[in-house]
């Protein structure tokens, strides 16, 4: 399926695909059943450059446009392992309000080390007591002379057991959206108390519970100022939803290749799978769908470089990321059922795509929670 990449995104496009096809495609499957992936891998994309893709060179990254992103995301993707794309790239959730409001202390305290695949970054919003209702989080965090003191509880958290600075969303005023600010934890704080979480699937992310009982972190530690973390944490959202999206297109394609590849060889009734017309059929309502989740990709990826504000930008990303989803959903569908029996058995990707699909309608804001966004987006 043709892509708009420039000579130069193709050459990367051909080595970040080499890579994936060498040092994680044959090894995901492991990791997967393992319930982990060698920290060793944070490293090694460092050295490829693909964390620092996006973030200010003076804090270690390489500014480029967002395209660079999303290739590097569509193509580690095609190891068709959910997880290990939401844990190895955690950073760009937490560190982007970091990047964008923090000082330059607290910004060469994190950021260096993150994107040198050293250390491991995290953002903790969701409460046990509610993910979507961002506004009405409870964690809470006083100040007491030099320190912010935080006591609450967070929850999914995607690194959070292995995130060596987690980027905390906790009230530090009234109630509401106005009492929000985000403070960067380290993770050995005293105080801090980590418990893993078994999922449906992305099996080899590390996602976490977060107890935080009288945490003390240093006053600098706050992003931006108090009680502003609401209006950060949801142009956050914007980009996570965006590389969510390139990565839905991208499993809904590994799905469409799997299943091609196997109608074309598996025989029944005497002919292969792809002389049924069902079969082919079923191959070309997964093409229509990705065709239009990856133009609708490209085409809001562009109008957000241009105007990353812009509200009718912002409400269509939120669609994009229901359509792309959604392709994600039908075409897993599609390839587990063209598969037949072996689409049901663990170590096909498309058998791994369906268990991870509705972590991607649920994640960065659940599918209700970005049609109500975009509608108050676009509200006359
Ligand atoms: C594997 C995994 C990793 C995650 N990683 C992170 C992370 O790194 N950091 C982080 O902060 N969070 C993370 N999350 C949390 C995720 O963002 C939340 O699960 C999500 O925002 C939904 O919140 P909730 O689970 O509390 O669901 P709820 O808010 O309780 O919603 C439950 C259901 O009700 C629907 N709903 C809610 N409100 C409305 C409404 N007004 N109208 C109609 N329907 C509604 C929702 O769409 C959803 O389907 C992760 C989640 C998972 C599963």
């Amino acid at each position: 399926m043709p892509h708009t990449d420039t000579p130069e995104q193709s050459d990367f496009r051909a080595s970040v695909r080499r890579w994936v096809d060498s040092e994680i495609a044959p090894f995901v499957a492991g990791w997967d059943e393992a319930g982990s992936f060698p920290r060793t891998l944070y490293r090694r994309a460092s050295e490829l450059g693909l964390l620092q893709l996006g973030y200010p060179e003076a804090l270690g990254g390489t500014p480029c446009a967002l395209a660079w992103r999303l290739i590097a995301a569509e193509e580690i993707a095609r190891a068709g392992a959910g997880g290990l794309m939401a844990s190895l790239f955690s950073h760009n959730i937490g560190l982007p309000p970091i990047v964008e409001h923090g000082s330059a202390a607290l910004q060469q305290l994190v950021v260096p080390g993150v994107l040198a695949g050293e250390q491991i970054a995290a953002l903790a919003i969701t409460e046990p007591g509610g993910g979507s209702d961002v506004a009405r989080l409870r964690t809470t965090a006083r100040r007491e002379g030099d320190t912010w003191v935080l006591d609450g509880e967070k929850t999914f958290i995607t690194s959070g057991q292995r995130a060596d600075w987690i980027t905390v969303a906790v009230r530090t005023g009234g109630p509401g959206p106005g009492g929000i600010s985000l403070l960067v934890v380290p993770g050995d704080s005293p105080g801090l108390t980590r418990t893993p979480l078994d999922k449906m699937g992305w099996w080899c992310s590390d996602t976490a519970q977060l107890h935080f009982s009288s945490v003390r972190v240093p006053a600098q530690h706050l992003v931006g100022a108090e009680n502003a973390g609401f209006r950060m944490i949801m142009a956050n959202f914007n980009s996570e939803r965006l590389l969510m999206s390139a990565g839905a297109v991208a499993f809904a394609q590994v799905c469409l290749d799997e299943a091609t590849a196997w109608a074309l060889q598996r025989q029944t009734f005497g002919q292969r799978l792809v002389e049924h017309q069902a079969i082919r059929h079923r191959l070309m309502d997964m093409r229509t769908q990705l065709i239009a989740s990856r133009a609708l990709l490209q085409q809001v990826t562009a109008r957000f470089e241009a105007t990353p504000g812009d509200s009718e930008v912002i409400a269509d990303l939120c669609l994009l990321k229901n359509h792309a989803t959604s392709t994600m959903q039908t075409c897993a569908d599609h390839a587990v059922h063209i598969l037949g029996g072996m689409g049901y058995m663990r170590g096909t990707k498309s058998e791994r795509i369906y268990r991870e699909v509705k972590v991607m309608q649920i994640g960065g804001g659940a599918t209700e929670i970005m049609k109500e966004l975009a509608w108050r987006q676009l509200a006359p």
